[in-house]
């Protein structure tokens, strides 16, 4: 699949009430070629508005990407709060097959000040959990663990590559994040190349034609991540980072996760078009 551009949720400028079917119209009517889903909040329960979905972005020829619910933690000690963790991943990974999404970002988890290696652990066996029901569910959708923006959270570029080789899977990367997290790093021409490179060691050269990324400007601190914002106001080198996608031949979907939406998808698709 060639790389494309998508506009993360319903454009700002979409007109009447709003809501995916519109924003995917209108998305399309700006020369969008891609979406992703935000059910951030909570996953949407109506699988005829799925199929409604489905047909819209099929006759659009759009590509479509699910963002899953924020409230996460496979990590968690509480069973209760881990299985419903698990349940609200399932309900994204169901639906998103439905409407013919091909892939779900997913917060895999937070510390909570346990070693990394038995998060990694817990992580691995929650995963081994939704796996078990991928073939019924989820056949056609990717489950994509993003990399976190704060170290609070699991998710380094090598955590998120270690449990993807093993189950199959690959990772949501979010280059905006590893630059919050690292508080700078991870934002020149060379450091997006060791990126590149570690993703092949562990998936595979064949696996850079068909990623799932994350970009957007970025505001942090020691912290790490604080928000996200608009590229031209942010020190994101974006323009150099988009020469190093077309450099890779880098396939798949770029998610913009600018607040200014279809504008700054738009600015993305059009500098890399122009490369
Ligand atoms: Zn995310």
């Amino acid at each position: 699949m060639p790389l494309q551009f998508a506009v993360a949720g319903a454009p700002h400028g979409t007109p009447g009430s709003g809501g995916t079917v519109r924003g995917l119209q209108y998305a399309h009517s700006l020369g969008i070629s891609a979406m992703e889903l935000e059910w951030v909040q909570s996953v949407p329960k109506n699988p005829e508005r799925m199929s409604e979905v489905r047909s819209t972005a099929e006759s659009l020829g759009m590509t479509l990407t699910v963002h899953a619910p924020y409230f996460v933690n496979l990590n968690a000690d509480d069973p209760g709060k881990l299985s419903a963790s698990v349940r609200r991943i399932l309900d994204a990974l169901s639906m998103a097959q439905l409407c013919g999404a091909v892939s779900v970002c997913v917060h895999p988890a937070f510390y909570l000040e346990k070693d990394p290696a038995i998060a990694l652990e817990n992580v691995r066996k929650a995963t081994d959990e939704i796996m078990e029901h991928k073939s019924r569910l989820f056949p056609d959708v990717n489950l994509g663990y993003e990399t976190m923006g704060k170290p609070t959270q699991f998710g380094t570029l090598e955590e998120v590559l270690i449990i993807s080789r093993e189950f199959g899977i690959y990772p949501t990367v979010d280059p905006a994040h590893m630059h919050a997290r690292s508080n700078g790093a991870w934002n020149t021409t060379e450091e997006w190349h060791a990126m590149f490179d570690l993703y092949a060691e562990y998936l595979g050269t064949s696996s850079l034609r068909k990623m799932h990324i994350h970009y957007s400007g970025i505001a942090y601190s020691m912290k790490g991540e604080k928000h996200h914002v608009p590229l031209e106001e942010s020190d994101a080198r974006w323009r150099d980072f988009l020469s190093v996608l077309k450099d890779r031949r880098i396939g798949g979907v770029v998610v913009c996760e600018s607040p200014l939406l279809e504008s700054d998808t738009l600015l993305l698709q059009e500098a890399f078009t122009a490369l």
